[in-house]
């Protein structure tokens, strides 16, 4: 029977999962329910090993197939985010002000269904590692789980990883060489003047009146000293000032991200937010202080895993819903960290397509179920055919 049949006759039971990790969502590095949940069920599916502790949460399902061959890895992420839910769904946060927006507790439950599936059959020679990760969303679980010995522990050939994205067809797969996600950094701003009564002005120096100007300047670096053919991004979405009518205040925090692809845009950006910020301030007789923190690097899909990764996709929903990505997307993905280290791919599963579906990080977003069993399938299908025969995986 096809992988899809199989992963349809599990869809009620993957559905019942996925409302239970949705309904009892855990910020980054705090997931220990979900882990918990997550051990349990790969116990109960009869996998060789269940190992916890990895950044804290991080569970890693030992697999071994009914032959010998090498080892990769699967890799999900557990984490929800700091939003308030406003679906009115049955099955909706019940920790307030937390909520699965981002999919995550889709993609825990489609690697759990690989896995289920995976325990019960082991065609394949070989290992595979199902990785479910803390801390994608904020303080970067991925590199945690590097640093603390993923790949000593586990050794393995290639990792996998996979995202849902609403803005796409649900069920299509979309593949691409190279970049595919962008680096990112946070930017942190303070420009400090002198505090005077909003009558007086010439008594201080106008922090709010600085800051407006570093804002306008920021945006010229993008549009003015990158490369228009490379991709860049400075964005301020934050500021904090004064809070009375009548006072200037002393100082104005300006917080923001940045991000792109390659070493030499983010030299550009890098420097240009601290000059740009540090030297139209002090015209103003300001000053300006920047904090430039990277908090992921690009991610980037090697030839050889990705050509794998579309066989399997194209395998469970065939050729005309397998498409090529063109353009990368400007979000980040801590999975970059992984990548760094192993050969692999990272691939999209389309999960919505129409206008109206919210987007990632909305709070009226909701993973698609319809997905699950296309995602576990795909993750089941890689995983045969990666580890199909030995020869092959080391000629790629
Ligand atoms: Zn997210
Ligand atoms: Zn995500």
């Amino acid at each position: 029977m096809p992988v899809l049949n199989q992963m349809n006759a599990m869809h009620a039971a993957m559905m019942d999962w996925r409302h239970d990790f949705h309904a009892h969502p855990e910020l980054s590095l705090k997931e220990m329910r979900t882990s918990r949940k997550v051990q349990q069920l790969l116990n109960s599916f009869g996998v060789d090993e269940v190992h916890y502790g990895l950044a804290g949460t991080g569970v890693v399902g030992v697999i071994r197939g009914s032959r010998p061959g090498p080892a990769i890895g699967l890799r999900a992420d557990m984490d929800a985010l700091p939003i308030s839910e406003a679906t009115a769904l049955p099955y909706a946060s019940r920790n307030a002000g937390v909520m699965h927006a981002c999919g995550h507790d889709g993609h825990t439950t489609m690697l759990l269904g690989a896995a289920a599936y995976l325990a019960g059959t082991r065609d394949f020679a070989g290992t595979v590692y199902t990785i479910f990760q803390p801390a994608e969303e904020d303080r970067d679980g991925a590199d945690i789980m590097v640093r603390e010995g993923l790949f000593e522990k586990f050794p393995m050939e290639r990792i996998f990883g996979l995202h849902n994205w609403p803005s796409h067809p649900a069920g299509h797969f979309f593949w691409r060489n190279g970049p595919i996600m962008a680096a990112a950094a946070h930017i942190d701003i303070t420009i400090t003047g002198k505090g005077a009564h909003a009558a007086h002005p010439h008594q201080g120096i106008d922090p709010v009146l600085a800051s407006a100007h570093v804002i306008t300047a920021l945006h010229s670096l993008v549009s003015r000293s990158i490369d228009p053919v490379d991709g860049g991004v400075v964005s301020v979405c934050g500021i904090e000032a004064g809070h009375a009518y009548n006072v200037i205040p002393d100082a104005v925090h300006l917080k923001g991200s940045a991000r792109w692809f390659t070493d030499e845009v983010e030299k550009i950006l890098r420097e240009g937010v601290e000059r740009v910020s540090s030297q139209v301030a002090g015209a103003f007789g300001a000053t300006a202080e920047v904090a430039f923190q990277q908090t992921c690097i690009a991610t980037i899909n090697e030839r050889g895993p990705t050509a794998l990764t579309r066989t399997a996709a194209e395998a469970v929903v065939g050729e005309a819903a397998v498409h090529y990505l063109e353009k990368p997307s400007m979000g980040a993905e801590d999975f970059s960290s992984m990548l760094r280290q192993k050969s692999g791919s990272y691939i999209i599963l389309g999960a919505g397509g129409e206008p109206q579906v919210p987007q990632l990080h909305n709070p009226r977003y909701d993973f698609n179920d319809e997905i699950l069993p296309i995602g576990a399938a795909y993750w089941a299908t890689l995983a045969e055919q990666v580890l199909a025969n030995q020869i092959c995986i080391r000629a790629l």
